[in-house]
């Protein structure tokens, strides 16, 4: 008698179950369901493309061991990845991969986590003699973990930061991938990860370098002909961080070179930490293997500290800096300078300065005149709250109109528009507009983006839309 899907399905859970970690069945079995069987094959449908990398990447042979039992050897896994709704007929597409096709070399060695070795131990390709050369870190001691206040706004990402501090490469947070507004801390933060490496490990090889630099060794190395040492180099590194990786944007070559050491130094249990102004599901013009890959470990996002925050974080500046100053002069700042750390301590930079230039007592008048020049200087941004106002106006309708579910032509126009301005005027991300305007997802804000661009090329009328609006909203 034939078996079905479901009964051979749930058997290889069992034995999985018996031989993993119980989190990490929850996490990536319990979502996954038998559809069919066909001869040897096991269809399972699996919840997205990430989850299929998953797998491969990490239980690849545990599920090859249960299915080999239940189905004999000629046994055979495909994955059937769901890919959401299809916009024209909203059904439901769907993509299968057999398993393993992509690698099937590779795919032999593919580790069971429960016998994760221990990273140290694990890498056999370390070349003779390079070992010894130090690697400088290019990390700045001034940024760490004592002076990185803690607050709502970066809760999340300080905290991981710390468990990887204390287990480089050990935790599932690999990448860690931080992202968020400039000033926000993700430097910081970023540096103050490896100054804590360094001091607990300080036999590990750590480095920090900005994206920018790495293209442009890279583009060097390409130049002199040299490009295997720069990979060899790269792979010698126990913790790598890369801070504003979104400057790889639309760079292939530099994209593919760390693809590569990337997945070397992923493969050997090393750290990997990114900083970037937007999260992976914003990037552009970055290759699709490498945006997955930036999403397989945690992303986590420096948001506007809150104003306990910010008064915490000058009062520390302060302190170290050996100054006293009022707490209503302190509060009055934190007050007004909300968007940027970067800002707020400059604000506060200038205040010492001039007090002390010119003899003068802090004062909250002095306080107020420098701070307004803080606040001039940062260019107001539109908010999103702002755009769909005017672009209800200006097709005379209301702002619950324009976020209405309706297909109602000139109201899925108001909306498109407004979506394309939102992208267009501030830095929220695809989601977080989409959100704001009637609650749709960050490809429903793409398509409106590209929807806008080629109708204001195709039809005139639309064009004159679009330049009306844009004079309104950056008046
Ligand atoms: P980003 O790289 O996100 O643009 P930075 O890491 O350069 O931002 O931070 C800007 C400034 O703000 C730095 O001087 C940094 O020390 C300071 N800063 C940011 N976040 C914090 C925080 N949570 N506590 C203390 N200082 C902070
Ligand atoms: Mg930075």
């Amino acid at each position: 008698m034939k078996k079905s899907a479901e009964l051979v399905w749930n058997n290889c859970l069992s034995f999985i179950k018996d031989n993993i970690e119980e989190q990490a069945f929850k996490t990536w079995f319990e979502p996954i369901k038998a559809v069919k069987i066909v001869d040897n094959a096991l269809s399972i449908q699996v919840p997205s493309s990430f989850f299929y990398e998953w797998l491969e990447e990490h239980y690849l042979k545990i599920l090859k061991v249960s299915l080999i039992r239940e189905l004999g050897k000629n046994a055979k896994l495909i994955y059937v990845i769901r890919k959401g709704k299809a916009l024209h007929n909203n059904k439901t597409v769907t993509q299968q991969i057999p398993s393993s096709e992509r690698t099937p070399v590779r795919s032999q060695e593919v580790d069971i986590p429960i016998t994760k070795k221990d990273p140290e131990l694990k890498n056999p390709f370390i070349i003779p003699g390079i070992r010894n050369v130090k690697i400088e870190s290019q990390l700045n001691p001034n940024y760490n973990f004592d002076n990185f206040l803690e607050g709502d706004s970066n809760r999340l990402a300080r905290s991981a930061g710390l468990a990887i501090a204390n287990k480089p490469g050990g935790t599932s947070f690999n990448p860690f991938f931080v992202f968020g507004a400039v000033g926000l801390g993700k430097t910081h933060l970023a540096h103050a990860i490896g100054v804590e490496i360094k001091e607990k490990y300080p036999d590990k090889t750590v480095l920090y370098i900005s994206a920018e630099k790495f293209i442009q060794q890279f583009t060097d190395s390409v130049r002199k002909n040299n490009r295997n040492d720069f990979i060899h180099f790269y792979q010698l590194i126990d913790v790598l961080i890369i801070d504003d990786v979104q400057f790889l944007s639309g760079k292939a070559g530099t994209q593919d070179v760390f693809f590569h050491i990337f997945n070397h130094l992923h493969q050997n249990g090393k750290q990997v930490i990114l900083t970037s102004d937007k999260a992976p599901i914003d990037m552009q013009d970055i290759e699709q293997r490498l945006l997955s890959r930036f999403k397989w470990g945690l992303s986590a996002e420096l948001q506007h500290p809150d104003f306990e925050t910010r008064v915490a974080i000058l009062k520390n500046k302060l302190f170290r800096d050996g100054v006293e100053m009022p707490e209503e002069i302190i509060e009055y700042v934190a007050k007004n300078i909300k968007t940027n750390v970067r800002e707020l301590e400059g604000a506060i930079v200038s205040l010492i300065a001039q007090a002390s230039f010119n003899k003068k007592e802090v004062t909250l008048e002095l306080s107020k005149q420098i701070v307004e020049k803080f606040v001039k200087n940062t260019k107001r941004e539109v908010s999103i709250d702002y755009i769909q106002k005017v672009v209800s106006d200006y097709f005379q309708m209301d702002v619950d109109t324009l976020q209405s579910k309706t297909r109602k032509r000139h109201i899925v126009q108001a909306r498109q528009l407004a979506m394309f301005f939102a992208k267009k005027l501030t830095k929220a991300s695809l989601a977080s507009i989409g959100s704001q305007i009637g609650s749709r997802d960050h490809a429903t804000v793409l398509h409106a983006c590209k929807t806008v661009d080629n109708l204001s090329s195709t039809d005139k009328q639309f064009r004159k839309y679009v330049e009306d609006l844009q004079k309104k909203l950056t008046l």
